[in-house]
């Protein structure tokens, strides 16, 4: 049986290569990284190439150039932890024993929880940049609409960034404003929560905004089922059901869910999330087991931005369980980029409580400006792979 490895490591998202990056910085001689897929993805662009202002090549990266030096990276899919053995199964039966293991492989899209949205999805009627494979045709949608009524949602949580879903529809009310149809086009938002985002202190910020468009926002709402072919979109609201018909194009984001495989190691009332500690990302029962991304249920909304704490957080918690020091804790802070039109953007930033948590004191990025949609945009992105993804930050 060979030798366990210090940091086991699963996913190869946005968590998993940055919390790679911060060990090797700190010190951690031997991580691996278990990692399937082929290509990395800075999954932030693809609400602008929904948009039309990203194309879908500038997303990705070979994950071999991603990993960063020093790591092992194991190209294959878990499938299962023994915690007992302290070993993660591989799909190719392959057992990889840790000292410390980190799962951080995200959340999955659960079109299946929609009826009718895979369908609505492969007739092209549906289209959403939450998902690689849909991002370009929401774009193509987008540039064809010329009147009728359309809907876009924001997901309900869990979900990976979910409050900006909101950028593709700010994007296109705008480019529909610019080419004169918008006054022909019957724009519906399907939102999960009381307020817009329940967020107050952003709230005020977009819903101007959303009456210069015309926005009609349906609260407490969530896309029950879809029918193509009549063209409808069914609401679950407060108040029963809810139809939307004649609906030209609906940009409906898929429910998301932890993967199938987690589950042994999700608690009650986590709904399937990795049953961590929320503040010091520790697995409340399995010793040596730790979660941080979208998969762990850290009571707060995920994001990438999100990350940059939880990464601090976890890789410096692994090193201080190993010394008996008292470990870091993690307040939630997160952050949602939304575009309010073609050229501004704000950021929300805040922790688990909705409190804002700005990280620059002197200006409020609450306010939509031209230099935060820039930064997000075009700076951003390099931020990601220069630095956010080798642990820096
Ligand atoms: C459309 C969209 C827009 C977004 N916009 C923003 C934004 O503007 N700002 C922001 O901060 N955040 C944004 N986010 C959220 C951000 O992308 C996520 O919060 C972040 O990617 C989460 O990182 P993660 O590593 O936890 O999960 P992921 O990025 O999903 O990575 C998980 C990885 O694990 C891999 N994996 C899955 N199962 C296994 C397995 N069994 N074995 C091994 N590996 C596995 C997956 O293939 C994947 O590579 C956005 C997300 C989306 C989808």
């Amino acid at each position: 049986m060979p030798a366990p490895h210090d940091v086991v490591i699963v996913g190869g998202g946005n968590a998993g290569i940055s919390l790679a990056g911060r060990l090797r910085r700190i010190g951690c001689r031997d991580v691996v990284v278990i990692a399937p897929d082929e290509d990395h993805r800075y999954r932030p662009l693809l609400n602008f190439v929904a948009g039309g202002q990203a194309s879908l090549a500038t997303l990705s990266r070979p994950m071999r150039a991603v990993i960063p030096d020093g790591c092992t990276w194991i190209p294959q899919r878990a499938v299962a932890v023994d915690t007992d053995t302290r070993e993660v199964e591989l799909e190719t039966g392959e057992r990889v024993g840790y000292v410390d293991l980190v799962l951080a492989p995200g959340l999955e899209p659960d079109l299946e929880a929609t009826p009718g949205l895979a369908e609505a999805m492969a007739l092209g009627w549906s289209t959403t940049s939450y998902l690689t494979s849909s991002a370009e045709a929401a774009w193509d949608a987008i540039r064809e609409t010329r009147h009728g009524r359309v809907v876009f949602t924001i997901p309900p949580e869990p979900a990976p960034a979910g409050g900006t879903a909101l950028k593709p529809l700010f994007l296109a009310c705008d480019h529909w404003r610019a080419h004169g149809v918008l006054g022909d086009i019957d724009v519906h938002l399907v939102t999960p929560f009381a307020s817009v985002l329940d967020l107050p202190f952003v709230d005020r910020r977009l819903e101007p905004h959303l009456e210069r468009f015309d926005v009609t926002v349906h609260h407490r709402a969530t896309v029950e089922a879809l029918d193509p072919h009549a063209r409808s979109v069914t609401l679950r609201t407060e108040d029963g059901q809810h139809v939307l018909e004649d609906v030209e194009r609906a940009f409906v984001v898929p429910h998301w869910r932890a993967p199938g495989w987690v589950a042994p190691l999700a608690g009650d009332g986590t709904g399937g999330l990795i049953d961590v500690d929320p503040a010091t990302l520790a697995h409340r029962s399995a010793p040596g087991v730790w979660s941080l991304g979208d998969v762990a249920a850290l009571q707060t909304r995920p994001s990438g931005g999100a990350l940059r704490r939880q990464v601090d957080v976890l890789a410096d918690n692994i090193r201080r369980s190993r010394t008996g020091e008292s470990l870091k804790t993690y307040d939630g802070y997160t952050i949602i980029p939304i575009a309010v039109d073609r050229r501004r953007l704000l950021l929300a930033e805040f922790d688990r409580t909705g409190t804002p948590r700005p990280t620059v004191r002197r200006v409020d990025l609450t306010v939509p400006r031209r230099s935060l949609w820039a930064f997000d945009r075009y700076l951003e992105p390099v931020v990601y792979y220069r630095a956010l993804l080798k642990g820096r930050v």
